[in-house]
């Protein structure tokens, strides 16, 4: 059942999942708030009240998202030999800044990532990022290579991430518009891909 809840000017559609999870968690996808919790979860909307700023600005970056993705560009140009030698090349840029190692990288297309690291650190890239400006691309490698050093988007993470991009909550909207971009394209039928938010 949709339920609606006030953060200052702003007016938010959501909705309680219970899964059987440990944690509670707060999930965006498709511009409607999931508030995700446990069966026996007592007061879900105590959550919207303690992570309100959070909140707020999530929604706040996801409409202004919304009113400009369509003026983005999706790089059709781009092959597939291209987009994996971009990807390696910063790879190699992001473990010698960041002073790790990964193990392998793996293409892959994926539903709900842009990309994601494992604990035996492979990293799995999603071939949809080869539609992104560089830039883009140089950043999502170097936000999935830093969570080797980090595995929480914790103060300690941005911090991280913040030293070669300090415009990263610039690129993380840019990201969404992509997705949203991208999304609208799968349904448009163009591009067989299967797309949801995330990173
Ligand atoms: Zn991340």
């Amino acid at each position: 059942m949709e339920k609606i809840a006030r953060i200052k000017d702003l007016i938010i559609r959501y909705r309680v999942v219970y899964r059987p999870i440990k944690n509670p968690r707060i999930e965006f996808k498709t511009g409607e708030m999931l508030l995700i919790v446990p069966p026996e979860y007592k007061d879900p909307e105590a959550l919207i009240v303690k992570h309100s700023k959070w909140i707020y600005q999530n929604i706040k970056q996801i409409r202004i998202a919304l009113h400009t993705y369509r003026e983005r560009q999706l790089n059709y140009h781009r092959t597939d030999e291209e987009f994996k030698r971009l990807v390696r090349s910063y790879v190699r840029y992001a473990t010698k800044k960041l002073d790790v190692k990964i193990n392998r990288i793996f293409f892959r297309t994926m539903v709900s990532k842009w990309a994601s690291c494992s604990i035996n650190k492979n990293l799995k890239v999603n071939n949809i990022g080869k539609y992104l400006p560089k830039e883009l691309i140089r950043y999502i490698i170097y936000h999935e290579v830093a969570h080797i050093l980090e595995k929480k988007h914790n103060e300690r993470f941005w911090d991280i991430i913040a030293s070669i991009f300090p415009d990263y909550q610039q690129k993380e909207a840019e990201l969404l518009d992509y997705w949203l971009l991208l999304n609208e394209e799968k349904k448009n039928r163009l591009e067989r891909i299967s797309l949801e938010h995330g990173l």
